[in-house]
């Protein structure tokens, strides 16, 4: 796709994160894959006044894309996200993964202050991919040692929460990692509610194996479709 459209597209995306109510200030941020390296949302500018040329794009060492410079002449020099390593080093890890989505939505933050996954209490958790969204080890924001933190807890699924900060959701597209994001959030906030009547009992291995197989069956077509797409 060509730039300038995932510039467009990122920022409507940036814009429909805060709308739904998952981002807190401007601590959310959001980055799609492109040739070379990637596009993430600039430091410290509210969403409402982000404009696609706004949007840094970096190789995946964090250095700018001269290419992406002389493709928006003009714009004014923006600081990438100060998460822009968490975006690099999961695209980095993850070729077939297009986006990267993180913020600090209330209740998936609330669990991830006690350090919690979200086990399979509900038959969605396995929307990311996995039996259980884990939670990686706090480190401090914006190291290497915490993207290297949450791309263990993501394994080859497409959400983690991340201890004493919030929460990461990946897609295919821009789309799919909002989604994931929003359904995780809703998760944890499912979750915290159960838990006010002790823990809830857990799904076994066997129903949610049943539950993978109906994503991919019937919701998403015929295997190999991703089991969020
Ligand atoms: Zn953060």
């Amino acid at each position: 796709m060509a730039e300038a459209l995932l510039r467009q597209q990122l920022v409507a995306v940036a814009r429909r994160m805060n709308a739904s109510g998952i981002n807190q200030g401007t601590s959310g941020n959001l980055s799609v894959r492109i040739p070379g390296g990637l596009l993430i949302t600039p430091s410290s500018l509210p969403y409402d006044q982000m404009q696609p040329e706004d949007l840094v794009a970096l190789d995946l060492a964090g250095e700018p894309l001269a290419a992406a410079l002389a493709s928006a002449p003009g714009a004014p020099a923006r600081r990438p996200s100060s998460e822009w390593r968490l975006h690099a080093d999961i695209l980095a890890s993850r070729p077939e993964i297009e986006a990267v989505l993180h913020c600090h939505s209330i209740h998936a933050t609330a669990l991830a202050c006690h350090g919690r996954d979200i086990p399979p209490f509900h038959y969605m958790t396995a929307v990311a991919g996995g039996n259980r969204i884990h939670c990686a080890p706090y480190a401090t924001f914006g190291t290497a040692e915490l993207s290297q933190l949450a791309v263990a807890a993501l394994g080859d699924r497409l959400a983690c929460l991340l201890a004493q900060h919030g929460q990461v959701a990946l897609g295919r597209s821009l789309e799919q990692a909002l989604r994931i994001a929003i359904e995780v959030e809703t998760l944890a906030q499912m979750y915290l509610q159960a838990l006010q009547l002790g823990e809830p009992p857990l799904l076994s291995e066997e129903q949610m194996a049943a539950v993978h197989h109906q994503f991919r069956t019937l919701l998403y077509g015929a295997p190999p479709a991703p089991p969020a797409g």
